[in-house]
């Protein structure tokens, strides 16, 4: 039976692990919640699909049913598992999303790094997502991507399925036009974006960006309130800001341009920050520190875009300059290490063992270690317990598209404490102003705001948690996720997908 919504992700909404011998699909639950959200919409519609890829040696002949149906606590849907080759994943996913598109999405054009012969390779997976939408979309369906590694699948999706309604979703930041245009297939991407009916972006500054960008490179116009496809609506969680155009009119089509920032699970977290396991954690966690040291806690994967180099160098001069924080303060340092076989990476996780393996080497004691480098994944249940315990969270990227784990150390914090400083390039600080905000590319500026977070007063700690807790909870992944799906209307006006 055909879908009525088809969402198009490149990872599976679920865990496959093996047991006695047996593959069994097991529901992940994450605490950003997005695969999850997603899957809620399928509880609303008579059939849903989804479409990502999976290993396979011979993808000719993959040892897997390619479409499977899967019936759990979301409902009834079936996935579409693409078989694509090492090869075909190492040059469509490790090269031209990972080598080319990830430093010119968080502006570092120095990094670029690019072999034009996997282009070819990046079509033909886009195109076999597209051909896999298509084939699985009722008429009239919504379609929704995910993210630039699917940048081409919206315009071969409308040669294929004219009738389909495509809406878009960015989860990085979105650059520039003279960033952006270093992308040698620059008209051909935003050609394929601008066949969607809606392109969302987390923040006005990226949707301003892509805006200018398809104007440097295509005929877009503006549009007046009578262009727009009076079936869209906008409302909801979207930031508004003046400077953003609602819309864009290309080759006679009206195409919405969103801004919503995506969230966490605020109900997720609070369960887990409430548990008895996380408060015992807690404690524990607490009084292996001691009362009268205080814990920085900086959560991140190893990317030159989080910056962690920059972050321990200031943490090295805080200490410097201050030898009576000596022994009253520590830095615990998770830095996950997820691209292991990549070079940019590898190199990013020996600087920071450097520099780590200094400020220890320079300013530890036998009883007192400054900075505790993890460099594997923390489960989130402890993770949460960190949090909790953390007086300051310090998250400093050099760009982030939104960072949810400032987001969660703002759930996580039940008893209305703690300090958050966070870098003004993270999209998250569009929303959360009322964290310490820094310039992690000023020495000056991040100097100070760590000093500032460490003296902060216990009143202006509970004012500014509060209004971070706030905002975090009103503009959760439920609400990010209602405010995509707001634009689509059926003839009537009636919500196509009901509420
Ligand atoms: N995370 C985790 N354990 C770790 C480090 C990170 O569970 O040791 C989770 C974290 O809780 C968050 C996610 O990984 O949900 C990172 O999301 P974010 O948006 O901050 O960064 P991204 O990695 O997507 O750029």
């Amino acid at each position: 039976m055909a879908s009525d919504l088809v969402i198009v992700y490149h990872r599976q909404p679920y865990e496959e692990v093996e047991e006695n011998g047996k593959i069994v699909f097991k529901e992940n639950k994450s605490p950003n919640g997005i695969v999850p959200t997603l899957k809620g919409f399928f509880g609303r519609v008579d059939k849903g699909a989804w479409v990502a890829w999976k290993f396979a040696e011979d993808a000719a002949n993959p040892d897997f049913e390619r479409v499977i149906e899967i019936e759990d606590s979301y409902g009834k849907y079936s996935v579409t598992r693409l078989p694509l080759t090492p090869d075909q994943v190492s040059s469509f996913y490790h090269i031209t999303s990972k080598e080319a598109f990830w430093p010119i999405l968080h502006s570092f054009k120095e990094r670029y790094n690019y072999d034009p012969v996997d282009w070819p390779t990046f079509r033909e997976v886009n195109w076999a997502f597209a051909e896999a939408a298509a084939a699985e979309a009722a008429p009239g369906a919504v379609v929704w991507v995910h993210d630039y590694n699917l940048w081409l699948v919206p315009g071969y999706l409308r040669k294929l399925r004219p009738d389909v309604r495509i809406s878009f979703f960015h989860h990085t930041p979105f650059p520039s036009a003279d960033m952006f245009n270093v992308l040698p297939w620059r008209r051909e991407i935003v050609d394929s974006l601008l066949a969607c009916d809606v392109v969302g972006f987390h923040i006005p500054r990226y949707a301003v960006n892509f805006v200018h960008v398809a104007q440097s490179l295509l005929e877009v116009g503006p549009v007046t309130r009578k262009d727009v496809n009076p079936d869209f609506v906008w409302e909801g969680t979207a930031l508004s800001d003046r400077r953003v155009p609602e819309a864009v009119m290309y080759q006679g089509r009206s195409i919405r341009i969103s801004s919503s920032p995506v969230g966490i699970d605020w109900d997720f977290i609070q369960a887990r920050a409430t548990d008895k396991e996380t408060r015992e954690n807690a404690a524990a966690i607490r009084q292996e520190l001691g009362d009268d040291c205080k814990l920085i806690l900086s959560v991140g994967r190893t990317d030159y875009t989080k910056g962690g180099v920059q972050q321990l160098e200031s943490f090295e001069r805080l200490l410097q300059s201050r030898p009576d924080l000596h022994g009253k303060v520590r830095l615990m340092h998770v830095s996950v290490g997820a691209n292991r076989s990549m070079t940019a990476y590898e190199e990013i996780q020996g600087e920071i063992e450097q520099v780590a393996g200094r400020i220890n080497g320079s300013f530890g004691s036998f009883e007192w270690q400054p900075v505790a480098l993890i460099s594997t994944a923390v489960p989130f249940k402890d993770l949460v317990a960190y949090y909790q315990v953390a007086d300051v969270c310090w998250i400093t990227p050099l760009a982030d598209g939104m960072n949810l784990v400032c987001k969660e150390y703002a759930a996580a914090r039940t008893d209305g404490d703690g300090v958050l400083v966070l870098s003004e390039f993270a999209g998250a600080a569009v929303e959360l102003s009322s964290a310490v905000i820094t310039n992690p590319f000023s020495h000056r500026s991040m100097d100070t705001a760590i000093e500032q977070a460490l003296a902060m007063p216990e009143q202006e700690r509970r004012q500014r948690m509060k209004m971070l807790r706030e905002t975090v909870e009103r503009y959760g992944i439920k609400a990010w996720a209602e405010d995509q799906m707001s634009y689509f209307l059926d003839e009537d006006g009636d919500a196509r997908l009901p509420k």
